[in-house]
């Protein structure tokens, strides 16, 4: 039996089944865990939705999301772990439980840790997997299943502008708003506004933006983060903006962690692979955009990793 019919089945004779994915949770991993989860619980199963961080304001208005704890309890029949590419991503989620019945992923950098590893890196998001996978598994899309898949769809192609956008991208997505999803609201809600506090911890970013060679980098300090009163522990999309500058090819910024941590995000024009110069680090992520988080003190590693990022492109150099 192929690993796809085997995943189908694990899920019909599953009573319970705990649905989990990855730290610091984007659109998709949120978009992912409440597509398949809301769909399994129509299918009359027992569903725990967990993500180690809890849900970002961001995708709090998504239909389910009150539902996803930060921890599970209990036992269960199933795990799956969805757009997560390493146990390394999840957090504490799966502590003290067994090895995974199925991976659900789009990374490149994918582990294949799970029993069975449904792994397309191909697809523009593991929401996308998932609205091919749950009419094949019987499981229907509702319009509130099709919110969910729509986002993770919209924020992993920054509003479907990454390369990896096909045709049946686009398609995939007409059918979840045939389904009811509004893809302008979504749109709006989770890609364009923004709370006036991110947009002034931008400022702070972009006071120490630095190019060389056509890599452009910024960082955000922990003072920075207190000073705009910003109340989350990323770098509230800045990359994506640097990511938008002309003269470079490679952005990435350097957001200071508590406890002596560095988060780093990359991101790249097309005709660049990121997810190397990450992996190189620990970290991973897709062609275009990649990320890692690690101990150190942010000059120290901004120095280290930088020289990486100019020693693997060599400012001009294509690499994919
Ligand atoms: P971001 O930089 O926006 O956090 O993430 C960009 C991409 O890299 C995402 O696909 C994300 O899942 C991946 N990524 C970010 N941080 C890590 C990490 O620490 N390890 C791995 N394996 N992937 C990461
Ligand atoms: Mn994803």
């Amino acid at each position: 039996m192929d690993k796809f019919k085997q995943a189908k089945q694990r899920l019909q004779c599953a009573r319970s089944i705990l649905i989990v994915s990855h730290i610091r949770p984007d659109g998709d991993a949120v978009g992912s865990v409440l597509g398949l989860g809301l769909a399994l619980q129509d299918a009359g199963k027992y569903v725990q939705m967990v993500l180690d961080d809890g849900v970002p304001k961001t995708f709090r208005h998504l239909t389910g999301s009150r539902q996803i704890q930060k921890r599970p309890n209990g036992e269960f029949d199933v795990i799956v772990v969805v757009d997560s590419s390493g146990l390394d991503r999840i957090g504490y989620a799966l502590d003290g439980y067994p090895v995974p019945d199925l991976n659900i992923d789009h990374h490149v950098t994918n582990l294949n840790f799970a029993e069975i590893n449904l792994v397309d890196s191909q697809a523009a998001a593991t929401t996308e997997m998932l609205s091919k996978y749950l009419p094949q598994w019987g499981l229907s899309i509702t319009k509130p299943i099709a919110e969910a898949l729509l986002t993770g769809l919209i924020t992993d192609t920054i509003g479907f502008q990454t390369p990896n956008v096909h045709s049946q991208t686009l398609r995939t997505a007409a059918s979840l708003m045939e389904k009811g999803a509004d893809i302008s609201t979504l749109y709006r809600k989770v890609l364009v506004n923004r709370p006036f506090a991110a947009v002034n911890y931008w400022g702070f970013g972009l006071r120490k933006l630095q190019i060389e060679d056509r890599v452009v980098w910024a960082s955000l300090t922990l003072d920075d983060r207190n000073a705009a009163h910003y109340p989350g522990s990323g770098d509230a999309d800045l990359v994506n903006i640097l990511a938008s500058i002309d003269d470079a090819d490679i952005a990435l910024i350097f957001i200071e962690q508590p406890e002596g941590q560095v988060k780093i995000s990359w991101r790249a024009k097309p005709g660049f692979d990121v997810s190397k110069v990450a992996s190189q680090f620990g970290g991973g992520g897709h062609k275009p955009a990649a990320g890692v988080t690690i101990e150190g003190e942010l000059d120290e590693i901004q120095t280290k990793v930088l020289e990486a990022t100019h020693t693997l492109f060599n400012g001009r150099v294509t690499n994919s």
